[in-house]
């Protein structure tokens, strides 16, 4: 972290990176996490992302955090997601878990507790970092698509979404960091970027921000076998992701990624898992988040974080 970007006088900031899919496993030659390479995470950790590096400092934590939420069965993406995104346990609301996208209940959930409106409420500046094409409005529009818990929570922060022209010009990221498979289906075209890119792009937005959220989805599909891309390419990608932050994420910034629910760590198979989720945090307040047991205690937490009551 020596060479974090040093900002003066600049108020706690917190950046969200909210990766679907991915349980924090152990350190064995199944897990990719410990199979493929990852320079940045394993020189921030002392090893990869796994159990055998838990640890708990003042400006680093990683922790493993509870996904199941109490309710039986697998954890799924609508209430872990709507849980990590307000604070409240969305599974133990509905007494089950929900796949894939919010529906009413949960959305009244995110429109009372959603992180993104509280922080902009008490003053914070909020941007959502992911860019949306045209393509995806008109699914949206159409009905042939429904809206998930981040873009929901940004809806209810009435932020705007960033387009394929924020992205062109780095001032948004791709879900897939690199943008090849969000171009894959687009009209136009969209220059292809290395990870670590993505990781300096995001910086530059969180530097603008006190609170910035990113969300990639990419370890879940991998894991669900729905896109074709090796489980060693995802963790380089998520690894490049945290390799750009920390060159170039200004040193008032703190880094908060953390999971819905287990899937990508367990490749033999291709449902989700019960096991815990990571929850990584780097920075200046990062030890602050060193006694969270549960996705319930994220939301909360940024926002005690920002100052926000
Ligand atoms: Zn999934």
């Amino acid at each position: 972290m020596a060479t974090r970007i040093a900002s003066d006088e600049a108020g706690p900031a917190v950046l969200l990176i909210f990766v679907d899919g991915i349980g924090l496993g152990p350190d064995s030659a199944t897990n990719p996490f410990a199979d493929a390479p990852s320079p940045a995470l394993q020189g921030l950790l002392g090893g990869p992302l796994c159990l055998e590096q838990c640890q708990v400092g003042e400006q680093l934590v990683l922790r493993a955090i509870d996904a199941t939420l109490g309710v039986e069965g697998l954890p799924q993406s609508a209430t872990g997601q709507t849980t990590l995104f307000t604070g409240i346990n969305a599974a133990r609301h509905l007494a089950r878990h929900v796949a894939a996208f919010p529906g009413p209940r949960l959305r009244s959930l995110i429109e009372s507790h959603g992180v993104m409106k509280r922080a902009q409420r008490g003053g914070c500046r909020v941007v959502f970092a992911n860019a949306f094409s045209s393509e995806y409005f008109e699914l949206l529009e159409q009905r042939r698509r429904r809206p998930s818990v981040t873009v929901l929570s940004a809806w209810s922060a009435e932020l705007e979404l960033l387009g394929i022209d924020d992205l062109v010009e780095h001032r948004a990221l791709s879900w897939d960091l690199c943008r090849d498979l969000l171009a894959k289906p687009l009209a136009r075209p969209v220059p292809i970027i290395q990870a670590s890119r993505a990781g300096e792009d995001l910086a530059g937005l969180a530097s603008e921000c006190e609170l910035t959220v990113f969300e990639t989805f990419l370890p879940d599909l991998a894991g669900h076998q729905r896109i074709e891309i090796g489980s060693r390419e995802v963790v380089g990608r998520l690894d490049g992701l945290v390799a750009g932050l920390l060159r170039f994420l200004p040193d008032h910034i703190t880094v908060v990624l953390t999971s819905d629910h287990g899937n990508f760590e367990e490749p033999w198979h291709k449902r989700h898992t019960r096991n815990p989720v990571p929850l990584l945090a780097f920075g200046p307040q990062a030890g602050r988040f060193g006694d969270i047991r549960c996705l319930t205690g994220i939301a909360p937490r940024i926002l005690q974080t920002l100052g926000v009551p």
